[in-house]
């Protein structure tokens, strides 16, 4: 019988509109806010996408700001502040992916504004109240209630436009947050059962959306899976594989859902040589063990396997080891240097993970 931990189980108070053309209830939201004027947030690249609604947003519409970033740049914060005061907006709705999801909530979190947002990729930060921001090459991290947005508009049609390998690592960073989320100090059997069900759904989806980016059953059923991983990532602390990440990012200046589709394989392996009990499930979604099940997905998915693809040379892995091993988060095994410089290696030489034979040595 499987053991029931103790546990506490808090969630977010964000409200989820789930369901294709969800977009266009976005006034609704705003006006049911008690806002009377939203500044519509976006990338340059997905500036069409925001003006249409934009222009659905009618007299609540007080502009569009298209300069969000990846990482959070604090300096296109103080230039998307000024486009609050200048429109006299007094709230947000951020239409994009991760990047434009956090533009919104560092302005939330410097004015209280109430955000919607309208996510268009897996990242799933639009149900976390986590942000991380970049300045002078640093990036910094930072929780807090006023972060969270109010309103979550999950319209599955607007991801019909996301790219097969931004689909791709997209999909495998939401599954980073529900991986770690069945493994947390923190976590709770809501959480595993959100996170199992994320998997399951981003599972399945994901090889379909391969086939064919635009079948709208794969895309409907990989934002669900987004939303209960994000969700997930909310609710626990973050472990060894979002310290890794955020420290190759931060230090590097890497791409973030490649960086992470990258890891995922080798840090579940990490861990599940330490609690593979947490990782059974995992294991069962994906065969075999864990790491090794999350790898052969990621191969039959074409992501990136290697940390090298992305231009990080083999003489960089030890500052990232020293940076990650300096200040770890909390993680089920201990994080020693060289068990995570050895786990580098293989993310960089885009090796399978380590794994442990029956009897837990490393093979
Ligand atoms: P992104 O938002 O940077 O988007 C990547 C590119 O794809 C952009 O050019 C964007 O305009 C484009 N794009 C997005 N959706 C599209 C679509 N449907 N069709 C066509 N193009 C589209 O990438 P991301 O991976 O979603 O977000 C990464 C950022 O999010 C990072 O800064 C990361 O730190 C942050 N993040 C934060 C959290 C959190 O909880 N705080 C969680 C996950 C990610």
């Amino acid at each position: 019988m499987i053991r029931v931990r103790p546990f506490t189980h808090t969630s977010g108070p964000a409200r989820v509109v789930f369901g294709r053309g969800s977009r266009h209830r976005a006034g609704d939201e705003v006006r049911a806010l008690g806002a009377t004027r939203a500044l519509v947030l976006c990338t340059p690249q997905q500036r069409t996408v925001a003006e249409r609604v934009a222009e659905r947003l009618g007299g609540l519409g007080a502009g569009l700001f298209d300069g969000a970033a990846m990482h959070t740049p604090v300096e296109v914060t103080g230039r998307a502040l000024d486009a609050l005061a200048d429109s006299r907006a007094d709230c947000v709705v951020a239409v994009g992916g991760g990047s434009t999801t956090g533009l919104g909530k560092a302005i939330a979190a410097r004015t209280g504004v109430p955000q919607v947002v309208v996510p268009t990729t897996y990242a799933g930060s639009e149900v976390t109240s986590i942000l991380g921001e970049t300045e002078k090459g640093l990036k910094t991290t930072r929780r807090g209630p006023e972060i969270l947005p109010e309103v979550v508009l999950y319209d599955p049609e607007l991801t019909d436009t996301l790219p097969v390998a931004l689909t791709v690592t997209s999909g495998l960073n939401a599954m980073a947050h529900a991986a770690e989320g069945v493994y947390a100090r923190d976590g709770s059997p809501i959480f595993t059962l959100m996170a199992v069900e994320g998997l399951r759904a981003l599972r399945e989806a994901l090889p379909a959306l391969v086939r064919d980016p635009a079948d709208p059953s794969g895309r409907d059923r990989a934002l669900y899976g987004a939303w209960l991983c994000g969700t997930v990532l909310g609710g626990v602390g973050m472990s060894i594989h979002h310290k890794l990440c955020h420290t190759l990012g931060g230090a590097l200046d890497l791409p973030h859902a490649e960086t992470h589709a990258i890891l995922l394989p080798h840090t579940v392996a990490f861990v599940e040589e330490t609690v593979p009990e947490a990782l059974t499930p995992v294991a069962e979604l994906f065969g075999g063990n864990a790491g090794q099940g999350l790898h052969d997905f990621a191969t039959l998915l074409r992501a990136p396997l290697s940390l090298a693809q992305l231009g990080v040379t083999e003489d960089e892995l030890d500052r990232v080891a020293d940076l990650a091993t300096a200040d770890p988060y909390w993680s089920p095994r201990p994080v020693e240097r060289p068990a995570l410089r050895e786990l580098l290696q293989r993310a960089w030489k885009g090796d399978p993970p380590a794994r442990t034979d029956d009897e837990g040595r490393l093979a």
